[in-house]
């Protein structure tokens, strides 16, 4: 979100500075790794496919940028891996699946009972669920080190900083402008910043670094551990599997199951002979955080590994691709963390000054919870254009900006 936020400024003309704690190869933070599922089907209006579509279109005027002004290609396909994504829904939710199906334009296939998911899908599902496909350029998974890697470049080349190990220790309003305390985390030397407009995009780290211009905000925004797990499939098991096999397993992944623990799954990457990395968690499956600079590096229990294999395994059992316990092997643990809102909607918005009011010079973006990096560069945009006093008229834009604000 930083620097997403960053290129929107530099590409606005501004002069800008980010400051990240981390080394240039980030080793934790939410934006951590190499994918992402990007999708966007939704109900008409919905601010989750607005978000995720107009960056879309934002990541391609990146991308032009780079390919005028940098030495080296860049390509949409750097950062997005076209996939269809599937869905399963269920029937205890059915209104749900028909809120999001009614008046559905982005292409996309659905089966309402196992018939149907045989037939349409050549897939075995129990009778109450629903599975859904959705297919659409840009959809599948992005890759945010891509992306990050890509923004920075940009931002350097409109001629902005981007300073890494550099921790931010307090930020504080003096009169007309704000004074921002760093670290180099390497060094240990401080320097101070002084800066007339400021913008904080620190995750889930928002609550310390706000302590001192909004104190509320660690009372908006609560860190919950989740966990990831990597997952590979034993090399003869995959190497047995026909084309058609391999090939299904890819077009049914990235998965959403929005089950009581609401699993994710997605394939992070491939190896050199095209075998893939599963990534799987679980959206709710959340746990209270005692020290958010050691969570990143807690391993994850052995119940939380079963659960990932579990989850797979039934995964290739409804997907009927054989697999059992011992051919998937649990390859990487990672702990990481959802900044959460109460509604889990993510916060863009100017900060309350001293009186209460917006102040104009100061915006946050924070609460992304597990859905922001789809939307990376519309959240840029949107804090850009109220640090910048600026405004589209356009309905779902004005919508969605109201939806992120914590100024009603
Ligand atoms: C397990 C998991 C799965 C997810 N899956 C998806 C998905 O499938 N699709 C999707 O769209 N989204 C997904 N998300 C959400 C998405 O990854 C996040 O919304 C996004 O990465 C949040 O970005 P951020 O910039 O707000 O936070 P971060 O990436 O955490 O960035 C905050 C940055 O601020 C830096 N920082 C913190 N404190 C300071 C300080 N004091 N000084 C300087 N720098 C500081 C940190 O080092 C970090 O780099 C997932 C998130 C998680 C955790």
């Amino acid at each position: 979100m930083g620097s997403a936020t960053a290129w929107q400024l530099s590409k606005a003309g501004e002069n800008v500075l980010l400051l990240e704690q981390q080394d240039e190869d980030y080793t934790y933070g939410s934006s951590y790794g190499e994918a992402r599922i990007c999708r966007s089907l939704g109900p008409k209006n919905d601010i989750w496919s607005y978000l995720h579509r107009r960056a879309v279109d934002e990541t391609k005027q990146l991308v032009d940028f780079l390919n005028i002004h940098d030495q080296a290609n860049h390509s949409m396909e750097d950062i997005y891996t076209d996939s269809p994504v599937t869905y399963i829904l269920y029937t205890n939710k059915g209104e749900a699946a028909q809120r999001l199906l009614r008046q559905q334009e982005d292409t996309h296939e659905c089966a309402v009972n196992p018939e149907e998911a045989a037939d349409k899908f050549g897939v075995k599902v129990p009778k109450d669920r629903i599975v859904i496909q959705e297919y659409k350029k840009y959809t599948g998974t992005m890759n945010p080190q891509q992306l990050i890697k890509k923004l920075q470049k940009g931002i350097q080349l409109k001629g902005g900083l981007v300073h890494f190990s550099k921790k931010v220790q307090k930020a504080t309003r003096k009169g007309g402008f704000y004074e921002v305390e760093t670290i180099d985390t390497k060094t240990g030397h401080p320097e101070t910043i002084q800066a007339k407009r400021i913008v904080s995009a620190v995750g889930p780290y928002s609550g310390q670094v706000l302590e001192y211009l909004a104190p509320n905000i660690s009372s908006l925004i609560t860190p919950k551990r989740v966990f990831l797990a990597f997952l590979k499939i034993d090399e003869s098991r995959f190497e047995s599997y026909s084309g058609e096999q391999k090939q299904k397993m890819f077009n049914f992944h990235p998965l959403i199951d929005l089950g009581p623990d609401h699993i994710f799954s997605m394939v992070e990457k491939r190896d050199e002979r095209g075998h893939p990395l599963i990534k799987v968690g679980g959206h709710f499956l959340r746990n209270e955080i005692s020290d958010l600079d050691e969570v990143w590096t807690k391993e994850l229990t052995k119940d939380e590994i079963d659960w990932a294999k579990k989850s797979t395994l039934d995964y290739f059992e409804f997907l009927n691709i054989p697999l059992n316990y011992k051919q998937l092997r649990f390859q990487q643990g990672y702990s990481c963390v959802y900044s959460l809102t109460e509604t889990e909607v993510p916060i863009v918005s100017n900060l309350p000054s001293a009186d209460k009011s917006p102040d104009q010079n100061a915006v946050m973006l924070g609460g992304m919870s597990g859905v922001g990096a789809k939307g990376s560069l519309t959240y840029g945009l949107l804090a850009t254009d109220l640090l910048l006093g600026r405004e589209e008229k356009e309905f779902m834009y004005k919508k969605v900006k109201k939806a992120l604000s914590l100024i009603h």
